[in-house]
């Protein structure tokens, strides 16, 4: 049986691992707004028993506070790329895209409401949301 501190080595590992395949399908750009700079791997919540390559993605700093779901930083402006990302056929990506547009639209952003008004979603996206 695995201990805590083995499981967490364990499971940064196959993040790790995990990064080559996420490297590739990102082709080095956020796999939300699109920017080319220094990107990181974060997993989307709920976390999978094992790293997931569909509950993860290759992010810039400023998305990363968007799948965690923290404060965000500067104005609601510079989130439209939102609008586009909610159509996306990467899941994982569609996800966080759907819940931040979610969040914008309960801050009365009327752009984000008005984009979720027309967005059309899986049933199993729906379920993961
Ligand atoms: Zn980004």
């Amino acid at each position: 049986m695995a201990n805590g501190l083995e499981r967490h080595l364990q499971r940064r590992e196959d993040i790790f691992l995990m990064g080559r395949e996420l490297g590739r399908r990102s082709r080095s750009r956020c796999e939300l707004c699109g920017e080319r700079t220094s990107l990181e791997i974060v997993e989307v919540p709920p976390l999978p028993e094992d790293p997931d390559p569909d509950h993860a993605l290759m992010v810039c700093a400023r998305c990363r506070t968007l799948v965690e779901g923290g404060k965000r930083k500067g104005g609601a402006d510079d989130l439209r790329f939102l609008c586009e990302a909610i159509w996306s056929e990467l899941a994982p990506v569609q996800i966080v895209a759907v819940r931040a547009m979610r969040r914008l639209s309960d801050e009365g952003v009327d752009w984000a409401s008005r984009a979720l008004e027309d967005l059309y979603l899986d049933e199993a996206i729906e379920a993961r949301l």
